[in-house]
């Protein structure tokens, strides 16, 4: 049964292993059964399901993914973790508990092992301090995904599911768009952590796109454009890319291609939609 989701029980563990927080680790633990059971709803685990949760802590939301799924995997960089884990999901058969920094595992070798390389769902309550390579490393490595539910800083929440026309708008909203449907599920307070973050929390739910909404000559070449353009916000479209040392564009091929969309010389990066970008990066594309 997953018995954590309760600050008494959760301090009990912790003492129990006399376990002193690691902040570079960005640990800050759920304890609040509710927050638990809508993030594994969202992520709508089946018993079919193989799950991974990045950063499981002492365990607690992967009690409640092992009553659920067909086979789970935490990956978790802190070892003096791994004694609680093998204590606290001990009736467990259906789990594998690693020992790694998740930017250095090779997520797709473990889908194949696993989950004979089907895609798999990403669970987890993310360390705040490497969530963008977390998420963008998952979106751009060739790992077979079905969707990511996480724990986020609000904030950065709201720069993934934003759109063109807010302050909040930017390279991370056009990734998380260009690759996934992107949904806010919950606002969390911090109460329900122990220790308390000093932000506020949101759960997000990116379900991956089975085809790409835009089409483009070269992915790497879009993402190039999105970034030299959000690099400096005030600057307009023609002199953040022109000054950007894209290979082969100069500042009248920019203008050429502003023509060719209807756009005005003054335009600048935050007014352009995913749509746009694409048809952008298209008319500068030189094989
Ligand atoms: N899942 C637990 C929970 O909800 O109570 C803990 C979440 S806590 C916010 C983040 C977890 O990620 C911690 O256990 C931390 O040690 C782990 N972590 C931090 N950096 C990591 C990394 N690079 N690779 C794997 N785990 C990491």
């Amino acid at each position: 049964m997953a018995y954590l989701g309760n600050p008494g029980r959760t301090i009990a563990v912790l003492e129990k292993y006399n376990f002193n927080f690691r902040k570079n680790f960005g640990q800050n633990f759920l304890i609040d059964d509710h927050i638990l059971t809508k993030i594994v709803d969202a992520a709508g685990i089946t018993d079919e399901d193989c799950v991974l949760e990045i950063g499981p802590g002492i365990g607690t939301m992967t009690q409640y993914l092992c009553e659920r799924a067909r086979k789970v995997i935490a990956v978790e960089i802190d070892n003096s973790l791994i004694p609680i884990l093998n204590d606290t999901l001990s009736e467990y058969d259906n789990v594998t508990i690693i020992n790694k920094d998740i930017l250095k595992v090779d997520i797709a070798a473990l889908a194949e092992e696993y989950n004979e390389g089907r895609p798999i769902k990403v669970v987890a309550n993310l360390p705040y301090y490497i969530t963008t390579p977390i998420v963008m490393g998952l979106f751009e490595s060739l790992v077979p995904l079905e969707s990511i539910t996480v724990m986020v800083q609000k904030e950065v929440a709201e720069r993934m599911q934003t759109g063109p026309g807010s302050k909040d708008y930017g390279a991370l909203s056009l990734s998380v768009a260009f690759y996934s449907k992107a949904e806010v599920i919950a606002v969390v307070s911090p109460n329900c952590f122990i220790p308390k973050p000093k932000v506020e929390s949101s759960v997000i739910r990116m379900t991956l796109h089975k085809q790409k909404p835009v089409e483009v000559k070269d992915e790497t070449f879009l993402f190039a454009i999105i970034r030299a353009s959000f690099q400096q916000r005030r600057k307009t479209l023609i002199n953040g890319l022109s000054n950007a040392g894209l290979p082969g564009v100069t500042k009248e091929d920019v203008r050429n291609a502003l023509i060719q969309m209807g756009k005005p010389e003054t335009v600048r990066g935050e007014t352009f939609t995913l749509e746009e970008f694409a048809t952008l990066a298209n008319l500068l594309y030189r094989e």
